[in-house]
């Protein structure tokens, strides 16, 4: 018996099996869960598709998360597949490569409006849609991806951190006003992993090669240790636990000089 069996996730943000998004379903998959997974658009259709079986061959469906009518048409599909939901994985985000270089001043509005839309915002849209698939359950836990960026100034990550920061503060907002329908609503900071987006961030080798000399484990992070913290925040093992970020770093984030 899992930690989460007889229990259905929807998870968005698997671009491929080096995902956070990957890392957290497989564990879920692996507890028990039953998944809908989403992809976004056709370009990373058969990637995901290739990756099915690991995730004990979910509901797939696409879903571009500036797009309202693919919101709807996921949780539609999932209502009508799933019947409902008690775990929401939300680890999707988006900067122009141009505003992860040098100072953060300089970018632009519609690079700094697109991250917001695709990194802060999008949560709000799809916890709100999601919400009447858990109300039906009886409560449950949804879940987004941040960085440490959003507290304290990494080189280069820019926008990116500014985005953070507006999702952390809608997690706690989410979380207040989900509170009395018994779902609870966290985020993962997960130290930084070598992933499809993070090549974005310009010199990502200097920012993992750091975070694994200062860290108090001196290791990086890997994808068992969000997949594991991330079953922690989406299953009962968190009852208690609502509106927090939950550094899963190897520590980095508590040292100073
Ligand atoms: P990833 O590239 O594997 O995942 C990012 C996902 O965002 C992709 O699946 C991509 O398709 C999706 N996406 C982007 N724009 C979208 C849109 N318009 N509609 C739908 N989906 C869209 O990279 P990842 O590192 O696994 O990122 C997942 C989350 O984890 C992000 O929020 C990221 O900021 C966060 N995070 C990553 C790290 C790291 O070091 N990798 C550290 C902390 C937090």
């Amino acid at each position: 018996m899992g930690f989460v069996t007889g229990k259905k996730a929807l998870v968005l943000g698997i671009a491929n099996e080096r995902s956070l998004a990957y890392a957290i379903g497989r564990r879920l998959v692996a507890e028990g869960a039953q998944l809908a997974v989403t992809y976004q658009g056709e370009v990373f259709e058969d990637r995901v598709r290739k990756l099915a079986d690991s995730l004990g061959d979910p509901l797939l469906v696409s879903c571009d998360v500036t797009r309202d009518e693919d919101i709807e048409r996921t949780v539609a599909a999932v209502g009508r597949e799933l019947g409902g939901i008690d775990m929401l994985v939300h680890a999707i985000a988006y900067a122009d490569k141009e505003d992860l270089v040098g100072p953060y001043y300089t970018v632009s509005r519609p690079g700094f409006l697109k991250a917001m839309e695709i990194g802060a915002y999008s949560f709000t849209a799809v916890a709100r849609a999601a919400l009447p698939l858990m109300e039906g359950r009886g409560g449950g836990s949804m879940l987004t991806l941040t960085y440490f960026g959003a507290e304290k100034v990494i080189q280069h990550y820019n926008v990116m951190g500014v985005t953070k920061a507006a999702l952390e503060a809608s997690v706690r907002y989410l979380a207040n006003d989900f509170g009395h329908l018994g779902v609870r609503v966290n985020a993962l900071s997960a130290g930084p992993i070598k992933t499809l987006s993070a090549k974005g961030v310009s010199d990502f080798n200097s920012m993992l090669a750091h975070s694994r000399e200062k860290a108090p484990l001196q290791r990086n992070v890997t994808g068992e240790d969000i997949g594991a913290a991330g079953l922690f925040l989406l299953s009962d093992l968190s009852s208690g636990v609502t509106g927090e970020v939950l550094h899963v770093d190897c520590g980095y984030s508590i040292i100073g000089m």
